[in-house]
């Protein structure tokens, strides 16, 4: 196959000289600038007097140009070079290489301007500002997320504790805190009661007035055995129209008391529902931890019996196990 410069004609040269983007410059040994192409004219700058090419190179790097230009050695290297007619240099990559007959050719290339890399750079930086601006909004965003989770997670929390009817704490709750109790009255060697509240009758109740205004009477019993306790006895709904009072540091006597009351008091209340006027009246049984051999449900289990008592009593009333 024959080399391309030997198909190529001298107008072909010329022309493919003028297309290229590197600067292209034929010299004398000494490095007098003798000809150069297109690209080299228009972007170099070049005063009058210029006449050779360690001229065109900013003053500190001319004396290695001339190193170069006297060693005769092809040479590629990478350094500043002015080019148009402001003062501003760019980097550009250099190729000098000498031809047979002692002269040189010198090619310069521009690599990237330093107006391009600052652009380039500051394009970065704006990159780096957004994704920073991003992430600091996607801290805040997790940080919302979190927050609304741990909401959401206390109502449920709520939810799965408390009776919906009544808002007293549900079964498994009061379960829960019965156990808790009898273990730190057994570690304590403390006084502990459980009184077991059963409405009479109810069945009768809403047979009477209907389901919805049996449930009013039901809330309102909730209420008021919520609000006759004291601290730091603790009132839940154990099922229907059933409730559970524990009495830490109560022992019988005071549990007993509270109990013969809240009969009392609902023997003599008379509960308003819409138009109607309701009364109702409780059985109770309560029993007291024995340390040492009872457990959260025998004791359950005894002020359960307790209450069945009451009921076998007659109902309206209070029996107390030993
Ligand atoms: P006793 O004096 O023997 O306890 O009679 P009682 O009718 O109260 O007892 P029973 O166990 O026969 O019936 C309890 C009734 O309570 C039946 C049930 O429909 C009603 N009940 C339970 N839970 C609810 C509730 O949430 N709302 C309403 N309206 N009624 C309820
Ligand atoms: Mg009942
Ligand atoms: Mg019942």
């Amino acid at each position: 196959m024959k080399k391309l410069v030997e198909i190529l004609s001298t107008y072909d040269l010329e022309k493919i000289f003028g297309h290229l983007h590197a600067g292209i410059v034929l010299l004398e040994k000494d490095g007098t600038l003798v000809s150069w192409n297109p690209a080299f004219e228009a972007r170099v700058k070049m005063a009058a007097s210029t006449r050779r090419l360690d001229e065109l190179f900013p003053s500190k790097d001319r004396e290695g140009i001339r190193e170069k230009l006297s060693n005769r050695m092809q040479e590629n290297w990478i350094g500043e070079f002015q080019i148009d007619d402001t003062d501003i240099s760019v980097v550009c990559e250099f190729l000098l290489f000498p031809l047979p007959d002692e002269r040189l050719v010198f090619i310069a290339e521009r690599i990237e301007s330093e107006s391009t890399l600052k652009e380039v750079v500051e394009k970065l930086m704006r990159q780096v500002k957004l994704f920073q601006i991003e992430s600091e909004f996607t801290k805040k965003l997790a940080r919302n997320k979190q927050i609304e989770m741990e909401a959401v997670m206390v109502q449920a929390q709520e939810v799965a504790q408390v009776d919906p009817l009544t808002f007293l704490i549900n079964r498994r709750m009061i379960v829960k805190e019965l156990q808790d109790e009898v273990l730190r009255a057994q570690r304590y060697d403390s006084l502990l009661s459980v009184s077991v509240v059963d409405v009479d009758h109810f069945k009768a109740i809403n047979d009477e007035y209907g389901h919805p205004i049996g449930d009013e009477v039901l809330r309102q019993v909730a209420h008021q055995l919520r609000d006759s306790v004291r601290h730091p006895d603790i009132v839940g709904r154990y099922g229907g129209e059933e409730f559970l009072i524990l009495l830490p540091s109560s022992g019988l006597r005071a549990a007993a008391e509270q109990a013969a009351r809240l009969c009392k008091l609902m023997r003599e209340t008379v509960i308003k529902v819409k138009e109607h006027s309701v009364k109702v009246t409780l059985s109770i049984g309560v029993a007291q931890l024995k340390i040492g051999t009872d457990t959260w449900d025998s004791l359950l289990k005894r002020a359960d019996n307790a209450m069945f008592e009451a009921k076998n009593n007659g109902r309206d009333c209070w029996i107390v196990v030993e």
